[in-house]
């Protein structure tokens, strides 16, 4: 027996996005450091954003393999359809890569845009799991969604009822899911009848951050079938990119010029872009509040939101400065209070600095728990896929934000709810800032050795060790 063979060896197979990739790392990461497996990752490189480059550059602690299919996407799609695209391109990349591996791994982890992938684990006589990079209540949307009656599916996407799913709080027409607002589900709902097909779904929450979504999750009928005897759910989160210490940037450098908690971070993800006359309003918005600001800022897209999903981290090639698209004297006039950083920054380390405060987000879910993992309060500003379930959670359910409206959002509103999360003085605002600070150290407790999440990765590991060992066991009986 290899030195290889005494530990189970898990592979992962992760979509195009930074927000798919960095959790995913965390993950491998944890499989091998905390769970001794031996783990590869591949990934499905979208081969055009700058910061995916440098993300895997760096991450040498983990066995990184990179697929990169071939395809050519009509640049005019959204950007689930073009990752539909490349993903659907991918599976005999795949199906090579582990038919060939020795030994061959124990257990494919996929993403939901993977879920095809569950199928060829299973072919090739390995376990499937699926990581839910988001959180538990969009779960058990996806897990309730291929036994929804169509009528109720209808009602919700063309008479915009709320969606009720068991156990849970129902989703308003006004939160729900691009591709539901969109119309067009027939992928989504093949990805959730494949969900149904794995041996295990884990999913980047805690027990205390949504404990009603869980428990329908484990304990309602509709939502925990699929394979004979349901789909066993481990909530592994909260699983983020930590900070990496004395990383040099300036932007670090400027935030350490400031007092303690007087900074607000404004950021849209890896791929959230504004209209300019948005861009604007934010930027007179900002200025109002009379707050210090850092904010990651990208050239104006007036048609996506998504507009950078495969683009993160390049630069915009027009170097004017300041950006045309901003306010006239915007930039001399906040000199003194505010960072202007060009389309990327290094957030886990801005969110772990000690003079920031509050944090205005797009709310993808990895910068939610970011947020909260780092006690810093959100202004909530959802733009696509389910931000808009994330925001409508975290602010009327978790009690860990406030939401600026919907359409464009004036400058006078921006003032107020950034004033709310940050001023002394307001009693909601102080409320949120306890809250929060209360779910950072529950997470903490729940992803620390012997805590919750801590126990169900290490269940999952258990499974696929288990698994390793029947099979080399059943490979001698049969030699
Ligand atoms: N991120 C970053 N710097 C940026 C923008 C984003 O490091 O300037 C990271 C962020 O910390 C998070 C991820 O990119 O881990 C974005 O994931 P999220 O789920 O929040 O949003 P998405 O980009 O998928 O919409």
């Amino acid at each position: 027996m290899t030195a290889q063979e005494s530990e189970a060896h898990v592979a992962l197979l992760v979509s195009p996005g930074m927000g798919h990739l960095i959790p995913f790392l965390e993950l491998a990461h944890r499989l091998v450091h905390h769970h001794n497996l031996h783990a590869t990752l591949f990934v499905i490189c979208s081969g055009t954003s700058a910061a995916e480059s440098l993300l895997l550059q760096k991450s040498s602690a983990v066995n990184i393999v990179p697929l990169r299919p071939s395809v050519s996407l009509d640049p005019t799609a959204n950007f689930i359809d073009k990752l539909k695209a490349i993903m659907s391109a991918s599976p005999p990349l795949l199906r090579r890569s582990l038919s060939t591996a020795k030994p061959r791994p124990a257990a494919l982890i996929v993403d939901l845009f993977g879920t095809w992938g569950l199928a060829i684990a299973h072919e090739l006589g390995m376990l499937g799991f699926v990581f839910m990079t988001t959180s538990a209540w969009f779960l058990s949307l996806a897990r309730f969604f291929p036994t929804m009656d169509k009528k109720m599916i209808n009602d919700h996407v063309y008479n915009h009822e709320p969606l009720r799913i068991p156990g849970c709080s129902p989703v308003r027409f006004e939160n729900t899911t691009q591709v539901l607002e969109n119309g067009v589900y027939d992928d989504f709902e093949l990805m959730a009848r494949e969900l149904g097909t794995a041996d295990g779904i884990l999913s980047n929450t805690w027990q205390d951050l949504e404990p009603t979504n869980i428990k329908a999750l484990t304990e309602i009928e509709t939502l925990t079938c699929g394979k004979a005897g349901g789909v066993p759910i481990y909530p592994i989160g909260p699983l983020i990119r930590h900070a990496e210490p004395n990383l040099e940037s300036e932007v670090l450098k400027w935030l350490d010029r400031q007092p303690d908690e007087s900074v607000i971070y404004v950021s849209f993800g890896s791929g959230g872009t504004l209209s300019e006359e948005q861009i604007k309003e934010l930027a007179l918005g900002l200025e109002l509040s009379q707050q210090r600001f850092v904010w990651v800022i990208r050239p104006p897209v007036d048609t996506d939101s998504s507009g950078t999903f495969f683009t993160a981290g390049n630069q915009s090639g027009d170097d004017k400065w300041p950006p045309e698209y901003l306010p006239e004297g915007f930039v001399n006039r906040t000199k003194e209070v505010g960072l202007l950083v060009p389309t990327w920054g290094p957030q886990a380390e801005i969110l772990n600095h000690r003079s920031v405060r509050g944090f205005l987000t797009h709310t993808g879910w990895n910068s939610s728990l970011e947020s909260i993992m780092n006690g810093v309060a959100m202004v909530t500003w959802p733009l696509y896929a389910e931000q808009k379930m994330n925001a409508a959670e975290l602010t009327e359910e978790v009690g860990v934000g406030v939401r600026v409206s919907r359409g464009l959002v004036s400058r006078e509103e921006i003032e107020s709810k950034v004033r709310k999360i940050m001023a002394e003085e307001d009693e909601e605002g102080r409320r949120i800032r306890e809250r929060v600070k209360a779910l950072k150290r529950s997470g903490e407790r729940a992803a620390a050795k012997g805590g919750s999440s801590y126990n169900s990765l290490a269940q999952v590991a258990a499974e696929c060790d288990i698994f390793r060992r029947q099979t080399q066991l059943r490979r001698a009986v049969a030699a």
